[in-house]
């Protein structure tokens, strides 16, 4: 706790400084760095965020005795600035009051304008000003702020109107006045006494006439801000902690709604959308605060090029827009010159670009706000490389600026903006995989196909999807599921394809067999047109027009930066040739897990593989397993050929085997068929390999250990797809890696019919081929003995999927019943199977890697799971000495920006 709870500033002088935002907030940070650098900002001062945690701690009237003599003198310091006095009905100082928090929470709290004026002030400012209309313009608006914050006069129910917009429209409709600044005087005194009634009446509070009893009445209400409704939910989206509260400061007004000569507006150093240098924004002439925004009036834009632009949008001739919506380049030429040098001169000193809000008072130029601009991922990996060439920043800088989470946006096809601004929303799911999409419905992953093949693009909606939903997935533009969640398989799988996705999406009512959904009331058939948008969880009516992602030159540059700092390597997680292509060119460096499972859901090898799973005995199975060698082989070279060069990780079977048989009928009469049996055997068989607790069952390498025929087959197929590619010329890395190890007995055993295999198979072919086994770090118990597991495996892949489902016992698919509740109670702070929980299955990792280590010090420690394309996870990894982690293709560029920015922060 700081000791000093106000900071004064004004008159190119502060007590603050732009470091000091945990303590100032943002804003209150920066309005004191403005005044050390000369730029025009009216005098005021800040009250800490440290006040606020006491507000909340110690109540309104132990902060009010706490912050009294303070707050005074602080007063005074402004009016001493001002020239003029805080409720002083002659010469009255008005002020704001406003909120600002130490990360930018735009618009989530409470900022009151015009504080003390009452009845008497207002008359005095008149007699001063001779500006009728201006000063009951704004005591207008004081009373309905103040009323709407301070005093909570809030509409009864969320759907009826704001109260005070109400008498607003009464008022203008009797003399039939459209906008507000056409209200006159009458009117506006009129408003004041009725605004102040109803408050009377609807909350019981009367409207304080004293300006310093709505100075305390203000500053609490902003501190009480910081727990309204939509800040607690906007720090939910961006993770801030409740417990930063926020700053208030008070500062003197200064005005915008004076007249013509009066303005206020907000601008940009460079476009946030785009990245482009170009300074842009916009005004309102004879307004105040937040009109601009507001959109009541439809604000001008600042620059000429800016408002040609915005006209050309618009459909405005050029005569049209310069005589009736000039730029401020154009209309105000002298406060503009100013304008763009302080912009100029803020990012400058900032070094990134500012997004600031200013008022001309009579001609007179005021800066209320500066702070480094919110962006879209194109505009901040173009900003960030523009400024490294500019000289503005270095490259260290360059790289620590972009957000890993936000170069999605700029690997997956997006919406035509102007498209989707017309585009209905019909529901809100899910963000489970970003990107955009559109087609035709289909509700089968067989139809998926099939439409796919006859040349239509389709949307599969489901009510969940399972692994043998993939093809169709594959073939979808994108997916939309009634449940599951961001971890869900729809929603990994569609990340992993880089395929757009909503899960979840609670609101639709899916029914295969009349193949309808029914959507916000609206039932939609097979063939109608639907949109996605991945990114956000919407889901649209029809057809919206898309744009395929470019990796723009910008994009590039800062990849190959990456690497000149980074040391962990990024590889990728990838079943495919196209997935591994895909990667490739996003610069991963090998194949860091490929799931053989994957590639058994196709219409032949299915059967094969259930033939081999249904089979009772080592002859039947192997009878089947010859049939998919052939398919494992081809499927192997295409990966180790698109891959050519650079090591690729291949993961024995690993998922329960019940997944794999069929569950229906006519499935199970084609295996029947097949195999030359009845169809009740199948069923038997099926039934039995039902388990209690599948994921804890016979899987991972308790598969290869009770069914040895199963690893050697596979170890086969990858080997000889690796001699035939040697024999080409080519230059094939296989590693081959045995799942679920929990004792170096289980690993042991796998090895030895893997290296028996290798010997067979390299005998065969006449070629002898550099390969290595090594196991999967995922149960628990392999962590703690991971120095004996060394002495066995030449490397360890983590995958943190199990490991993290283990340690906490938390089963991945079931934990969309018990995790929203965990989050709101604060017993997790993230969802663990998102975000690696470094505390505690970190640990295990980490032990694992150094005890490794001590046994074998080249072994080789990489990552698998989910976590390795999430940015603090892949960090973690950086910083305890992790050679790589493995992601999906689409995650490979974050992983890279993640391990460089890991690197940078050692
Ligand atoms: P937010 O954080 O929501 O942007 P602000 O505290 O920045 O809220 O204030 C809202 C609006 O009021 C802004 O447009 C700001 O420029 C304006 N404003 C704030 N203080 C003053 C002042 N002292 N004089 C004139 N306008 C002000
Ligand atoms: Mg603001
Ligand atoms: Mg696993």
């Amino acid at each position: 706790m700081s000791e000093k709870r106000v900071y004064t500033f004004g008159n190119g002088k502060a007590e603050g400084r732009a470091d000091m935002r945990n303590l100032l907030g943002g804003k209150g940070a920066n309005l004191a760095e403005m005044n050390l650098i000369g730029v025009p900002v009216p005098p005021g001062f800040t009250i800490t965020t440290d006040v606020c945690t006491e507000y909340f701690e110690k109540g309104h009237d132990a902060v009010v005795a706490l912050l009294k003599d303070d707050v005074e003198k602080a007063v005074a310091h402004i009016e001493s600035l001002m020239n003029s006095k805080f409720g002083d009905a002659e010469n009255p100082l008005l002020v704001s009051v406003r909120s600002g928090a130490r990360a930018s929470m735009p618009g989530m709290m409470d900022t009151i304008l015009n504080l003390g004026l009452n009845d008497e002030v207002a008359a005095g400012m008149v007699e001063k000003t001779g500006n009728a209309h201006f000063v009951y313009d704004s005591y207008r608006r004081f009373v309905q702020m103040y009323g709407d914050v301070v005093l909570e006069m809030k509409p009864e129910n969320k759907e009826d109107i704001d109260p005070f917009e109400e008498i607003i429209e009464k008022v203008k409709a009797e003399r039939g006045v459209k906008l507000d600044k056409d209200l006159n005087v009458e009117e506006l005194k009129k408003l004041v006494t009725l605004f102040k009634e109803a408050i009377k009446t609807r909350t019981g509070k009367a409207f304080p006439d004293d300006p310093i009893e709505q100075l305390w009445g203000a500053i609490c209400a902003v501190f009480r801000s910081w727990m309204n409704e939509r800040a607690i939910l906007y720090r939910k989206m961006e993770g801030i902690p409740d417990e930063w509260g926020t700053a208030v400061s008070v500062m003197a007004m200064v005005f915008g709604n004076m007249g013509d000569t009066s303005a206020t507006g907000v601008c940009f150093s460079r476009d946030a959308a785009t990245g482009e240098n170009l300074f842009n924004g916009e005004y309102l002439v004879n307004a105040q605060g937040e009109d601009v925004v507001a959109g009541i009036r439809t604000p001008q834009q600042i620059t000429k090029i800016g408002s040609q632009r915005w006209a050309e949008r618009a459909g405005i001739s050029e005569e049209d827009r310069v005589a009736n919506y000039p730029s401020m380049e154009e209309a105000m030429p002298e406060i503009y010159k100013q304008l763009n040098e302080i912009q100029d001169k803020l990012e400058h000193h900032y070094h990134d670009m500012q997004d600031m809000e200013f008022t001309v008072q009579e001609g007179k130029l005021w800066f209320l706000q500066t702070r480094n601009g919110k962006r879209t991922g194109t505009a901040m990996v173009k900003i960030a490389m523009d400024l490294l060439h500019e000289g503005m920043i270095d490259e260290k800088t360059a790289i620590m600026r972009c957000e890993p989470q936000k170069l999605d946006e700029l690997l997956h096809p997006v919406f035509d903006k102007v498209a989707l601004a017309q585009a209905k929303v019909l529901t809100q799911g899910l963000p489970a995989s970003p990107g955009a999409a559109c087609g035709q419905i289909v509700f089968h992953a067989d139809d998926a196909e099939s439409w796919h093949d006859d040349g239509h693009q389709v949307v599969m909606v489901r009510i969940e999807t399972s692994p043998e939903d993939l093809a169709g997935m594959s073939a979808a533009e994108g997916i939309l599921t009634a449940r599951g969640g961001m971890t869900s398989h729809a929603a990994v799988v569609a990340r992993g394809m880089g395929k757009c996705c909503v899960s979840g999406a609670g609101g639709i009512n899916v029914d295969y067999k009349s193949k309808t959904v029914e959507i916000d009331g609206k039932v939609f058939h097979e063939g109608d047109y639907i949109s996605l948008n991945g990114s956000t969880g919407q889901v649209y009516e029809g057809k919206i027009q898309t744009k395929a992602a470019e990796l723009s030159g910008d994009f590039k540059e800062l990849m190959d930066l990456c690497d000149k700092y980074t040391k962990l390597q990024v590889r990728t997680n990838a079943d495919t040739p196209h997935d591994a292509q895909v990667a490739r060119a996003f610069g991963a460096k090998g194949i860091g897990l490929t799931r053989t499972e994957h590639m058994f859901f196709d219409d032949k090898k299915i059967v094969a593989m259930r033939e081999m799973i249904l089979a009772t005995n080592a002859e039947g199975r192997e009878k089947a397993l010859a049939k998919l060698l052939p398919y494992q082989k081809a499927d192997f070279k295409g990966i180790l050929e698109a891959m050519d060069g650079l090591s690729v990780n291949i993961r024995l079977l690993d998922p329960p085997l019940h997944e794999f048989v069929p569950h229906d009928l006519a499935g199970q009469e084609t295996m029947a068929k097949e195999m030359g049996v009845d169809l009740k055997t199948i069923q038997q068989r099926v039934a039995s390999l039902a388990e209690n607790n599948p994921m804890l069952g016979h899987r991972g390498c308790r598969l290869g250990i009770t069914f040895p025929e199963i690893t050697a087959m596979q170890t086969r197929a990858i080997l000889s797809a690796a001699c035939e590619l040697k024999k080409e010329g080519k230059d094939p890395k296989p590693e081959i890696m045995v799942p679920l190890i929990g004792t170096v007995a289980e690993f042991k055993q796998q090895k030895e019919i893997i290296e028996a295999t290798a010997k067979e198979v390299f005998a065969e072919y006449g070629v002898e081929l550099e390969f290595e086994i090594g196991t999967m770090i995922e149960i628990p118990r392999a962590a703690l003995t991971a120095d004996t597991i060394a002495s066995e495996a030449q490397y360890f892949s983590f995958g943190t999927n199990d490991l993290t489902q283990m340690t906490f016992g938390y089963s991945r698919d079931d934990i969309a019943s018990f995790l929203p509740v965990y989050l709101d109670k604060k017993i997790l702070k993230v969802d663990p199977f998102q975000v690696l929980d470094q505390e505690g299955v970190g640990q295990l990792v980490k032990m694992a890697v150094e005890k490794g280590h001590k046994v074998r010090p080249n072994l080789r420690t990489g990552i698998c799971g989910e976590h390795g394309g999430e940015p603090s996870s892949v960090k973690f990894c950086a910083k305890i000495g992790m050679d790589y982690a493995s992601c999906s293709p689409f995650r490979v560029p974050i992983a890279r920006l993640a391990a460089a920015q890991g690197a940078l922060e050692e």
